[in-house]
C-alpha cells in the first residue's frame, strides 16, 4: 500500500518535501473481524487548499505526522462490514492519501448513484467544491438577474462554477486569475463576460473600476488580502460578499491587515463566511440541479489531473503557486 505521509507539522508555508511517499508491504489489507467499517480502493483524490492548513499543529482536524494525509476522494468498496455498503459500491467522501483505506465511519460517505459522468467529477463539480460554489453563491448571495458579479480565483475548482452559475442566473460576471491562459479560459470556455490577470494589474482598484463602472453587487471571495481591499472600494450599496476562501493568507504566520473595512458599514454590505461541511444537507438539492445541467452541456468543468500518488504532493503545493488549470485531481487507480 503506497501512502502519502505528512512528515512533521509545518510552520508557515508547506513544501513538497514536507510529504513523503511510503510503501507498506501489507497488501491485501483486510478489515478487522467485527468491524463496522469498510475497506476501499482509492481511485481519485482531491487537492484542496485547506489541506495545507491542516498540516499546521493545533487546528481542529490537524493531520497526524507519520500518518497519511486525509482528504476527499472517490473510492470503490473492496470489503464491507457495514450494512449500507457492499463490495463494488462507488463512494466519495473523506479517505486517505493511499491506495487502500479502512474507513471506520462509512456513514460520512456519499454513495455514487450516477455513473454516466466522469467519476473524478465527485472530487469537484459533484463533490465538495461543487457544493461550495452552490451554497456560497445561491444561498449566501441570493443573486438576481442583471446583477454585477465578481469572482476571484475564478478558473479554479470553485470559481469556474460560480461564474457559470452567475451566467445562468442572468448576471454580468467578471473573473480574475493569475495567468493569461486562465483568463482566456474564463472568457471562451466558461462564458464570463470579462476576465483579467490580476498579476498584470498595478492598481487593482483601477482594474475593478474599469470592469465595473457601476460597482459590484456580489463578490465571491476566494483569495483575500489586496484583492479584498480593492473590492471593498467598489461594492455597491446592499452588496453581498460570500467569504469562501482567502488562499493568499493561508499558512502565513501572521495575516496581512485588510484596509477599507468601513465600506461594510457605508455600503450596508452583507459579508458572510461559511464552512461547507455544515451544509451537506443541501447536497441532494444540488445534485438535482447540477446533473441535468452537465448532461445538457449547459455547464462545463475543467480538471487538471496529476497521475499517481507520487505526484500528489507537487499537485497540492501547486495550488498555492497557481499551477492548476481547473480542479486539481490526483488519479490513483482504475476501478
Ligand atoms: P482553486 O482550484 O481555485 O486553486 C487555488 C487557486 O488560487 C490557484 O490556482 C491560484 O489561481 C489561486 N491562488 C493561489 N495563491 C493565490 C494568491 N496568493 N493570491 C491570489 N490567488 C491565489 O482552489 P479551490 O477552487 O478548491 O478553492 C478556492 C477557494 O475556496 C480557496 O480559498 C479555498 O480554501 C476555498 N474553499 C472554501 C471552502 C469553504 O467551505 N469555505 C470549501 C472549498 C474551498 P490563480 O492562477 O488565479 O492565482
Amino acid at each position: 500500500n503506497h501512502q502519502v505521509i505528512l512528515k512533521d507539522y509545518v510552520n508557515g508555508f508547506p513544501k513538497e518535501s514536507d510529504m513523503l511517499l511510503k510503501t507498506f508491504a501489507t497488501i491485501p489489507l483486510k478489515l478487522p473481524q467485527d468491524s463496522n467499517g469498510i475497506l476501499v480502493k482509492n481511485l481519485y483524490l482531491s487537492c484542496d487548499p485547506y489541506l495545507c492548513l491542516l498540516m499546521s499543529k493545533g487546528l481542529v482536524g490537524s493531520f497526524t505526522p507519520g500518518s497519511p494525509i486525509t482528504g476527499f476522494g472517490v473510492a470503490k468498496v473492496v470489503e464491507s462490514g457495514h450494512s449500507n455498503f457492499k463490495k463494488d459500491d462507488l463512494v466519495w467522501g473523506l479517505t486517505g492519501w493511499e491506495e487502500y483505506t479502512i474507513i471506520t465511519t462509512p456513514e460520512t460517505l456519499f454513495k455514487i448513484q450516477d455513473t454516466d459522468v466522469p467519476l473524478s467529477y465527485y472530487t469537484g463539480i459533484l463533490g465538495m467544491p461543487g457544493m461550495t460554489a452552490y451554497y456560497g453563491f445561491y444561498e449566501i448571495c441570493a443573486p438576481k438577474k442583471g446583477e454585477y458579479v465578481f469572482v476571484s480565483a475564478a478558473s479554479g475548482a470553485v470559481g469556474q462554477l460560480v461564474g457559470q452559475f452567475a451566467k445562468l442566473t442572468g448576471c454580468y460576471v467578471v473573473g480574475t486569475a493569475g495567468t493569461n491562459e486562465k483568463v482566456e479560459l474564463l472568457k471562451t470556455k466558461f462564458g464570463f463576460d470579462e476576465a483579467f490577470n490580476y498579476k498584470e494589474e498595478q492598481d487593482l482598484d483601477a482594474a475593478l473600476k474599469r470592469y465595473f463602472p457601476e460597482g459590484i453587487d456580489i463578490y465571491f471571495e476566494n483569495v483575500g488580502g489586496k484583492m479584498l481591499e480593492a473590492v471593498l472600494l467598489n461594492m455597491r450599496v446592499n452588496g453581498r460578499i460570500s467569504v469562501c476562501g482567502m488562499i493568499s493568507q493561508y499558512n502565513l504566520n501572521q495575516e496581512q491587515g485588510v484596509r477599507n473595512l468601513s465600506s461594510i458599514i457605508m455600503k450596508r454590505l452583507l459579508v458572510k463566511g461559511f464552512i461547507i461541511f455544515d451544509n451537506f444537507d443541501l447536497y441532494p438539492n444540488y445534485l438535482e440541479m447540477v446533473i441535468p445541467l452537465i448532461k445538457e452541456e449547459k455547464i462545463c468543468y475543467i480538471e487538471d489531473v496529476a497521475n499517481g500518488l507520487e505526484n500528489a504532493p507537487a499537485a497540492l503545493i501547486g495550488l498555492f503557486l497557481g499551477k492548476n488549470v481547473g480542479k486539481q485531481v490526483v488519479f490513483v487507480a482504475r476501478e
